[in-house]
């Protein structure tokens, strides 16, 4: 009988959520670029941080346009609740393969030795962008410093490209879909000065969502996730 009553109490306040899962704890998520981690998960983010957890979004590099860039990067952290980290900061524009494999992942590595997150949300290794495969490698690196949960989001792109991309695992996101829709739409430089609109990224979720039987999802593919 105590035993039953016992897998009832752990049935009733398992935290199958991923945002209750990280509640007080931190969640650091790496983009190559401003704006990825609000087109990758940037409806995650905002989930995580409204739950309570520490979200830091490490943008490694500003390939152009530097101050107008992290200005909107700024501004979609805000917007998503979280913490704004440019990691190479010289106050001028660089591309992530400027930097040697061991460079990329001595940054990272930094990041996870300071925050020790309980997850990290990277880059894919199906992404069609070579930094944003760069980066999930050096992210791949840093497993051997802690162990955390580590999962890849969708490619990011502007426009609509073909990718082999399977999420393993969906986040409900449909209460932070359009927060998630604001902060992209903050990269003014990378969306409405080019006439591009936004409204594809809401599609994509509604299609992700229809795998779970949500209005809207973020897909991610599974590294590595520890069950205590
Ligand atoms: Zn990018």
């Amino acid at each position: 009988m105590l035993r039953e009553d016992a897998l009832a109490t752990a049935a009733r306040t398992a935290p199958r959520s991923l945002a209750s899962r990280y509640a007080g704890r931190t969640v650091l998520a790496i983009g190559a670029h401003p704006d990825d981690l609000e087109i990758g998960i940037g409806g995650t983010l905002a989930r995580l941080a409204r739950a309570g957890a520490r979200v830091v979004m490490a943008v490694v590099s500003i390939p152009s346009e530097f101050e107008t860039r992290v200005a909107e990067a700024k501004g979609g952290a805000q917007i998503l609740g979280a913490e704004l980290r440019v990691l190479l900061n010289g106050g001028r524009c660089c591309r992530v393969e400027d930097l040697k494999t061991y460079e990329l992942v001595t940054l990272l590595d930094g990041l996870v030795k300071e925050l020790g997150p309980a997850a990290v949300l990277t880059h894919g290794s199906a992404d069609f962008h070579r930094d944003h495969v760069l980066v999930h490698n050096a992210a791949l690196a840093t497993q051997r410093l802690q162990f955390f949960d580590l999962f890849c989001y969708y490619p990011t792109n502007c426009r609509p490209v073909q990718t082999a991309f399977q999420p393993r695992v969906y986040v409900n996101v449909s209460q932070t879909i359009d927060t998630k829709i604001e902060a992209i739409a903050a990269h003014v430089s990378q969306f409405s000065c080019r006439g591009l609109g936004v409204d594809v990224y809401r599609e994509t979720a509604r299609a992700q969502g229809r795998m779970i039987g949500a209005e809207y999802a973020e897909g991610l593919d599974v590294m590595r996730m520890i069950l205590d």
